[in-house]
């Protein structure tokens, strides 16, 4: 009688175990990317006449076409002669910035959340699927998080640092006040604690501060588990950056004024860096320094450097005031100013994905076309490893469980998860 028992129940079990691993005949709720050139962001080679399989915000496969079966009924997306590339990150971008220095200037939650929800979709629909929005006003950003949680904001998935941290009077409340003002070392433990209350992604500690201001900054935020962010350049100064690298630090906003032992000392400790060169090179050139046609711009040299010390760079926007109107474009100009300085366009290609998620620390879950990881996707009318500038032909956005642009644009079933399980 037991052995009967047994034997039923083994094969039940066998039964769901089958049901589990054999897709049901009409799929209606998988979506198909066939026939493309995959670069899937890890930096291998293409892999051609590819298909991606989507289902519930997250890739399901990823493979040859043949290897993979699309399954009947799931809804195909046809990519012959055409190139798919991961969701591209930008890990420097400002939310609540104006668009214009020359009115007045308002700065409250109501107007600096219409920005952020401006700016943000903007982003989005030139393909940049998620950003790191590297300093918001009070909690704009926090509350951009949750509305994009709660499906009210189409726009780049914010990945936040909610309000940078510095001393009181620094750098970011100089012009207006879009930072956390701590003083004393225990006043800096507990800024990073109350950033990571909020929803913080990424600690960002601004100048000023003393040595044993980051020094508890950064200790606190890693045993919490979170990454620091470090901005270069303030006051010519070279020693906050330099404590920053020696302290751990482990990202350095901007190629400002990063002399070379700074900068071997990065490469040697895998400290990534977010050069944000065009935007840097615009803001001096309103400033006086006009961008040089002949030779690289200092800022260029700087990043040559870097790349020859090993650093990990990720692409980053950074615009604020008028250059916000730039954007998504200032994205891919500072893409291929990686590529006008030594990158190939695959590499270029990394730096704005698998990169962008590590600096994020996502990357476990973001940022290349691996399956189980969220699907964010562009398809491209053209190829950007002939020519990196065809990376702005995006014809297709699929943003987790979300297609955005192109084809017909629905709503995929069955989507919940993807975006918690990054947010959450
Ligand atoms: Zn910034």
């Amino acid at each position: 009688m037991m052995k009967t028992i047994k034997k039923t129940i083994v094969v039940y079990m066998g039964i769901v175990l089958l049901g589990l691993c054999i897709p049901t005949s009409a799929q209606k709720d998988v979506l198909a990317v066939a026939g493309c050139s995959l670069i899937d962001g890890t930096g291998i080679p293409p892999l051609e006449d590819a298909v991606i399989l989507i289902q519930g915000g997250k890739f399901l496969a990823v493979g040859k076409k043949g290897e993979v079966r699309i399954p009947e009924g799931a809804r195909v997306i046809d990519a012959q002669g055409k190139t798919v590339v991961p969701g591209l990150i930008d890990a420097h971008f400002h939310m609540c910035y104006p668009n214009n220095r020359e009115k007045p200037f308002i700065l409250n939650e109501p107007i600096a959340s219409f920005r952020a929800a401006y700016h943000l979709h903007k982003h989005l629909m030139g393909g940049i699927t998620t950003i790191l929005d590297a300093g918001a006003y009070r909690n704009v950003s926090v509350m951009a998080k949750q509305a994009f949680s709660e499906g009210l904001l189409l726009g780049s998935r914010p990945m936040i640092v909610a309000e940078r941290i510095n001393a009181t009077g620094g750098h970011g409340v100089s012009r207006f006040p879009m930072a956390y003002e701590a003083d004393g070392p225990d006043e800096f433990r507990k800024a990073v604690r109350l950033q990571i209350k909020k929803g913080a992604d990424v600690i960002k500690i601004l100048p000023p501060y003393t040595k044993e201001e980051l020094a508890a900054a950064i200790e606190e935020a890693h045993m919490l588990n979170k990454t620091v962010a470090a901005h270069s350049g303030y006051l010519r100064n070279y020693d906050y950056i330099r404590w920053a690298v020696e302290l751990d630090a482990d990202v350095i906003m901007h190629a400002y004024d990063l002399t070379d032992d700074i900068i071997l000392n990065m490469g040697k400790k895998g400290i990534y860096g977010v050069p944000t060169m065009t935007i840097m090179m615009k803001l001096h050139a309103t400033r006086g320094k006009p961008i040089p046609e002949d030779k690289p711009h200092e800022y260029e040299i700087i990043f040559q450097k870097m790349k020859a010390a090993g650093i990990k760079m990720a692409v980053g926007t950074d615009a604020i005031y008028e250059f916000m109107n730039e954007n998504p474009d200032l994205y891919f100009e500072e893409v291929e100013r990686f590529v006008k300085n030594g990158y190939t366009p695959n590499e270029a290609i990394v730096a704005a994905t698998r990169i962008g998620a590590e600096v994020l620390a996502v990357s476990d879950r973001l940022g290349t076309i691996e399956k189980g990881k969220i699907a964010d996707l562009l398809v491209i009318d053209g190829d950007p490893l002939d020519d990196i500038r065809n990376l702005r032909k995006v014809s297709v956005i699929i943003q987790g469980s979300k297609v955005i642009k192109g084809h017909k644009s629905f709503l995929l079933k069955k989507s919940a998860g993807a975006i918690e399980d990054l947010l959450h």
